[in-house]
């Protein structure tokens, strides 16, 4: 036991993951392993989906609390409200663009290296997907602004949530000394969920093993043969997004290494891998970016938990990509209009999307109708679309705490030491 906990927790969840991946192929019937040992394949897989998703619901029970108390804690102790202004313009200037960058990203992408032409199995005749129906003005209304914010928290409305918490925390601030009671029950409580954060993740590699072995067991490498281009694909944006963009990033703008970065986000990036959920990741995100990369509490619980449901540079590069590819796949020439139009409306649909396991799912159908392209592609990469999602659910949370790290930069809220170390300063003996 004292070996295993000796290693780094992100090792070990790369090592249950490998071992998951042999384990689905063991699962797999055509690999003769369950016939010789006369095993139940499918109740196999079955109980490996159900551990993972124990694991990811006990990871996720954590989120809308979480978000609840630390946003509302990030705006306490902002401590006046002309500086939570201005956090929250440079966040907002830092989130739209990098959605637009990303998404372009994608068309380029596909583009280049064309995964959707030339496969012959996906050219069926199917009709252009109708009209995507964008939301009315009172529909979007009715989603930010909760009737009542205790059902918006019970139904883990993230904007509506999000939005209640700012409101709260304002609240709070604005009441000052009369308040202080209830402020400081909140940082208690954000301190709380970090600990049992801290506990929980200790079970990351069972739930990583179950996951892993349960996709494999499930999709096999046939799905990954018949989309391995787009898989290639979505793989090479989130790579260049992350490693070209996010760490130029760092290293020009921001002006500060790249190593400390990626390896102090090494965790999150293996739980994000694993769990295909920037919720599910957020509090394992938050707790690098304070205990890792030097950011304060504050500016990490704002920006983390804001990112988690509105920044996915991933999401938007993704169906940005799989919009084109699909054109190319049902011979669909496009124009530059559409071009831009995906663009935007990839960009709108990650904003849009919720941080879990297909969260992008639902908003295919508007992000493809921008370009004419049919909705069978939606059945076409289902079967693969969790492991792309494992990929850009990486950038998504990736790109939260590249925001982070600047705003935090910006507003002198990073402890450059603690950032090139990856440990906090050693406490000054008393
Ligand atoms: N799974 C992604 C996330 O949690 C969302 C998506 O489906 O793109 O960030």
């Amino acid at each position: 036991m004292k070996f295993w906990t000796a290693i780094p927790l992100w090792a070990r969840i790369l090592l249950a993951m490998a071992l998951g991946v042999a384990a689905g192929f063991a699962l797999r019937p055509e690999n003769g392993v369950v016939s010789a040992l006369g095993l139940d394949a499918k109740a196999w897989s079955d109980t490996l989906k159900l551990i993972g998703d124990a694991f990811v619901r006990l990871i996720r029970m954590l989120a809308v609390p979480l978000i609840f108390v630390s946003v509302t804690a990030a705006v306490v102790s902002m401590g006046d409200l002309a500086k939570l202004g201005k956090s929250g313009a440079r966040v907002a200037a830092l989130y739209i663009p990098s959605g637009f960058l990303a998404a372009a990203l994608g068309i380029g992408l596909a583009l280049l290296l064309q995964p959707g032409v030339g496969a012959q199995t996906f050219t069926v005749d199917a009709p252009p997907a109708p009209p995507a129906e964008a939301p009315t003005a009172r529909q979007f209304i009715e989603q930010i602004i909760p009737a009542n914010p205790v059902q918006a928290l019970a139904n883990g409305d993230m904007l509506s949530v999000i939005l209640f918490s700012l409101l709260f925390g304002v609240g709070l601030l604005g009441a000052g000394a009369a308040s202080k009671p209830a402020a400081d029950a909140i940082e208690g409580a954000a301190s709380a969920f970090m600990k049992l954060t801290g506990y929980i993740m200790e079970l990351a590699p069972i739930g990583a093993f179950a996951l892993m072995a349960w996709v494999v067991a499930v999709m096999g490498a046939e799905a990954l043969v018949r989309l391995s281009a787009l898989v290639a694909c979505v793989y090479l944006g989130c790579f260049i997004y992350g490693v070209i963009v996010y760490g130029g990033f760092i290293r020009l703008v921001l002006n500060l290494p790249v190593l400390p970065y990626f390896r102090g986000m090494a965790e999150p990036m293996a739980v994000a891998y694993a769990t295909a959920s920037s919720n599910a990741t957020l509090p394992v995100t938050m707790r690098a970016m304070t205990e890792k990369l030097g950011i304060s509490k504050r500016m990490s619980a704002f920006v983390a938990s804001l990112g988690a449901t509105v920044n996915m540079d991933g999401t938007a590069m993704y169906l940005a990509l799989l919009t084109v590819f699909g054109a190319q796949l049902f011979n669909i020439p496009l124009d530059w209009p559409q071009y831009a139009g995906i663009v935007i409306a990839a960009t709108l649909g990650a904003i849009g999307a919720a941080g879990i396991p297909g969260g992008s799912v639902i908003f295919m159908p508007i992000v493809f109708a921008s370009a004419g392209v049919p909705l069978e592609l939606i059945a076409i990469v289902l079967g693969a679309d969790r492991l792309m999602d494992m990929a850009r659910t990486v950038l998504n949370v990736l790109g939260d705490s590249v925001a982070a790290v600047a705003v935090a930069k910006w507003e002198g809220e990073l402890d450059l030491a603690h950032y090139k170390t990856g440990t906090a300063p050693a406490l000054a003996p008393t």
